[in-house]
């Protein structure tokens, strides 16, 4: 799980979805995309998939059987012509010649089909309530037909066609919490102890390698500016029973890529014997602890022991040896 992921998923314990206009589908997670922007729903489910976090029932809306969006409108329409031209208002009938219309038609008291003027109602002419009027094709009525439409793909279709779409509530597991603790209050040390050494943390956002690959890591670190800058990547690996080499190698490779002088990896439990030849090789620190708890701690504690020595960068980096040392 990256960073951001678990920095999110800290941050907000229930993502509730919201509905609006300007999604193609007509509902977002606003706190999820602020970490996994446009496909938000679909991260979630990942981590409901890797038992991260829970799915619960949140809103069942209708949805439009072309794509799905629940983005609908309600429209009117004349259920003799399908105009959606119609106006509602209050109507008069006029019992002498049998003229059904809009109140405002009868101009003056008068009728506008047989031009006699209205007597009394009740008498010679009714009001039946609020009715609508076709502008197309004359009709009145007083139920239009509904349909709805779909904003996003414009599609029309009557409700009962509409499909069903339950909108998701996603909360984070009691012991997903507990692990996220540690793993923050891993991060903090780290960034607490290196600040102290002089490091700035950099922004994973804006890590880059020369390839132009974005490149994640658990934390890069760097002291000094220009050409004298000196980047170190800090990873931490965890495996079942010991991390291979091939895992190392990829790592290696990476941080060579950012141009970093130093690269330091900590392994959850431990490494293979070949992923120590290798980085023994390739002047890479590494340090092994039982679980999580431990890692910063050790991660401080071996970068320390580096800048007492003089060390050598990284293999193959076009950095040379600058000291570690303030
Ligand atoms: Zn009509
Ligand atoms: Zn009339
Ligand atoms: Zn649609």
């Amino acid at each position: 799980m990256s960073e951001g992921t678990k920095a999110f998923i800290k941050g907000a314990k229930v993502i509730t979805p919201e509905r609006t206009s300007t999604k193609p589908k007509g509902y977002r997670y606003p706190v999820a995309e602020e970490y996994f922007g446009e496909d938000a729903e679909s991260r979630l489910n990942e981590l409901v998939e890797q038992g991260l976090m829970e799915r619960e029932f949140y809103q069942r809306e209708l949805g439009c059987p072309k794509c799905g969006s629940i983005n609908l409108i309600v429209r009117f329409y004349c259920p003799k012509c399908g105009s959606t031209h119609i106006v509602k208002g209050e109507v008069i009938e006029h019992w002498p010649c049998g003229y059904v219309g809009p109140e405002s038609e009868f101009k003056d008291g008068k009728c506008p089909k047989c031009g006699k003027p209205l007597k009394k109602i009740g008498v010679d002419y009714s009001k039946p309530g609020p009715m609508f009027k076709c502008m197309e094709c004359g009709e009145v009525f007083q139920n239009p037909a509904d349909k709805l439409n779909c904003a996003n793909c414009g599609e029309t279709f009557d409700k009962g066609d509409a499909k069903e779409v339950i909108l998701y509530a996603y909360r984070i597991t009691p012991r997903l919490e507990e692990e996220l603790d540690i793993a923050l209050a891993q991060r903090s040390y780290l960034i607490e102890n290196l600040t102290k050494m002089g490091f700035n943390i950099e922004n994973p956002e804006n890590i880059y390698g020369r390839s132009g690959v974005k490149h994640y890591f658990y934390m890069v670190a760097s002291r000094g500016t220009g050409i004298l800058k000196l980047r170190i990547v800090i990873e931490i690996l965890s495996a079942y029973k010991e991390v291979p080499v091939d895992e190392v190698f990829s790592l290696y490779a990476k941080a060579l890529d950012v141009g970093a002088y130093g690269l330091i990896i900590a392994a959850i439990p431990k490494f293979s014997e070949d992923s120590k030849k290798m980085m023994d090789y390739y002047n890479i620190a590494y340090v092994e602890v039982p679980s999580l708890d431990s890692a910063a701690e050790k991660i401080i504690k071996k970068l320390k022991e580096l800048m007492e020595t003089p060390t050598r960068p990284l293999h193959g980096t076009r950095q040379l040896g600058w000291s570690l040392k303030k």
